[in-house]
């Protein structure tokens, strides 16, 4: 067997020992007395009794022997700026942080939601809310009022931390503004707002609420502020993913459990070691921004870059250069950055010295052949795919290559990651697969392991009744991903079994574009579908029936339709859920007792064969739909 092969058995066989090992990675107030209380399936407890603290694991508990070492690094390519914080100056600035929050009434428990652009601020601001234990809630900041009002109402935080504004490439993009309105349209109102001025565009402080950081940083420049052991179980933060239905989930993760999982995936996944230098690309509104912009990274003691900016500017060589400057060893990416960088000159790849990179993982989205190929020949070291969810919140398949080198299957994500007891499950039967080579839902039998989702925030029944199928026995969580699995026990992905789509590594729901579509006074049904894409993998694109077609053969009024749905979209959910393209119908392809033909509908968009078609109402609907796509 080999040493990966017995490392992954042992973990499934061997559960407790397996954790209770790795939990000594971290550093725990008080020890835990059991590993994992499995006693309410699928609620998982892990490390029950132990006491810890994310902040302290990322931050305090390097202070006696790397205080002066580069923690924090925050490029912005878009203000010309550069600042690096040691970890004693990040535990400094986080303390102040910390009692700005404290002074704004945030107590252990609460919320903080935190609509930010990449600024260090914004890793100061999480780190805070962790040190004090309350959750923080991050909302990417390419969101809009709409989406911004919805997570305010659902997490209900006591305070907000935001900044000005953020910018994308050379455009200032005001946040203020934008907070107000969700603010406006909540119905639940934070008590606090603390606002960071980077001087990119005027705000309006609503006295009593609203605080500069400015002020209250100067007020506590020398704050101490100690961390508060809180239980394993203790919540760390929410983070908002969408589904199927048209509420975005929050997805709440614990603090032990968290913590030791992203200690071990550094050392086992990503052979990391302290004083090395981690550079993910992410966003701190996504998962992998939680996981490996802030948290992994310093959890091992290595330095992490935040970087805003667009990979391509000021031109495409400047992530290649920032891996120059920095030595940076790991680097985490997605396909779809790739695949931007891929268009351009391939002579930015050579200009800069990037022989410290160890490997370059790449996740988010399915990383399809050439583009592998392109960047691994350009860059010369392995790039290592990896599969996981917000839920997960490390990875699910990859290579650990800290356990053992392992060779890269171009098109596969690799092997089941150590505590995750993966099948394959047939659709139809809910049987488990267990021969190479079948297509099946990727599935991962209960417990879950350390680092997952531990429920919904506020609705276990949610969490059971989203993921959770029980086959007899068992019950095992689903991903919502078709998958197989070859002889040598490397997985593929083969795209989602739910109505979630992928547009550059992001994930939207069709219901939520579908809702801010309809919401437009002429939009009277509406159908989103994603529709692959050779550059963002997949983009929206939408089929609407108006209420009042009439001028709508004339292509201007069309166009002009069509613009204000995306203007609405924007508006509402953020440029990131804007559909690529708002076609009129007059009908929507739908099965006899009403149900809409989405397969069918996304086949022809995508210029395939929309195969068994004899339950449709009106076959000429899709006809419509054809040639439209032309
Ligand atoms: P998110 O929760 O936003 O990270 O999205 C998770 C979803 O993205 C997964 O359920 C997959 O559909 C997709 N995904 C993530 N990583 C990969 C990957 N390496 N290959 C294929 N699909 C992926």
């Amino acid at each position: 067997m080999s040493q990966y092969a017995d490392f992954y058995r042992q973990s499934i066989e061997q559960r407790d020992s397996f954790w209770s090992e790795q939990a000594q990675l971290v550093d725990w107030k008080t020890p835990p007395t059991q590993v994992c209380d499995y006693g309410n399936p699928p609620f998982a407890k892990w490390f029950v009794g132990g006491t810890t603290n994310l902040c302290h694991n990322a931050v305090d508990r390097h202070l006696a022997s790397r205080a002066g070492q580069t923690a924090l690094i925050a490029i912005s390519t878009e203000t010309e700026t550069e600042r690096a914080y040691s970890f004693a100056e990040l535990h400094i600035e986080v303390q102040r942080m910390a009692a700005s929050l404290l002074a704004m009434g945030v107590k252990k428990g609460d919320r903080v939601l935190i609509y930010m652009p990449m600024i260090a601020e914004a890793a100061f601001a999480m780190l805070a809310c962790v040190r004090i234990g309350a959750l923080h809630s991050v909302v990417f900041g390419g969101f809009a009022a709409g989406s911004l009002a919805s997570r305010i109402e659902d997490a209900e935080p006591v305070a907000v931390v935001s900044a000005d504004a953020g910018s994308r490439g050379g455009k200032v993009v005001p946040y203020k503004p934008l907070l107000d309105e969700a603010i406006a349209l909540s119905k639940h109102k934070p008590q606090a707002v603390l606002m960071v001025n980077r001087g990119l565009a005027p705000m309006h402080l609503q006295p009593g609420r609203d605080h500069d950081w400015a002020a209250l940083r100067a007020q506590h420049i020398n704050a101490v502020v100690p961390c508060e052991w809180v239980e394993s179980t203790h919540p760390s933060y929410t983070l908002y993913t969408s589904g199927t239905t048209g509420k975005p989930k929050g997805v709440q993760r614990d603090t032990g459990g968290y913590t030791v999982a992203l200690a071990a995936s550094m050392k086992h996944i990503f052979d990391a070691e302290a004083g090395q230098t981690f550079f993910a690309t992410s966003d701190i509104g996504w998962v992998v921004g939680h996981s490996y912009i802030v948290y992994g990274p310093l959890i091992a003691g290595m330095a992490t870059i935040m970087y805003e900016g667009l990979p391509t500017r000021p031109d495409a060589g400047v992530w290649w250069s920032i891996v120059e400057k920095y030595k940076v060893t790991h680097m985490f990416s997605a396909p779809t950055a790739v695949r931007v960088l891929k268009k351009q000159d391939p002579a930015y790849l050579s200009k800069y010295d990037v022989r410290s990179l160890k490997a370059l993982w790449l996740a988010g989205e399915p990383l399809d052949e050439p583009t592998a190929q392109w960047i691994s020949s350009a860059l010369q070291v392995p790039i290592i795919d990896n599969y996981w969810q917000t839920e997960t919140g490390w990875p699910i398949l990859t290579l650990a290559n800290g356990v053992e080198q392992q060779s890269t299957r171009f098109g596969s994500p690799g092997k089941a990651m150590y505590g995750y007891d993966v099948k394959l499950i047939d659709e139809s039967t809910g049987e488990e697969l267990t021969g190479a080579n079948q297509k099946g839902v990727v599935a991962i039998e209960g417990p879950l392991p350390p680092g997952c989702m531990q429920t919904v925030w506020r609705d276990d029944a949610r969490f059971v009744n989203t993921y959770w199928k029980s086959i007899p026995g068992r019950l095992i969580y689903s991903t919502f991903d078709w998958g197989i699995r070859d002889a040598d026990g490397y997985h593929f992905i083969l795209g989602r079994t739910d109505d979630v789509i992928n547009v550059a590594g992001h994930r939207l729901g069709t219901r939520e574009i579908e809702e801010s579509i309809a919401s437009h006074p002429n939009i009277a049904e509406v159908a989103v579908v994603g529709v692959a894409d050779s550059l963002k993998g997949q983009v929206a694109m939408a089929f609407a029936v108006a209420k009042d077609a009439t001028g709508l053969t004339d292509d201007a009024a069309r166009l002009t339709l069509e613009g204000e749905v995306m203007k609405q979209v924007d508006k509402q959910l953020g440029a990131v859920a804007r559909p690529s393209r708002v076609y009129f119908v007059t009908v929507l392809p739908k099965t006899r007792s009403g149900k809409l033909l989405r397969r069918a509908l996304q086949a022809v968009a995508e210029r395939r064969d929309p195969g068994d078609l004899t339950t449709m109402e009106d076959p000429a609907a899709l006809q419509q739909v054809k040639d439209l796509v032309g």
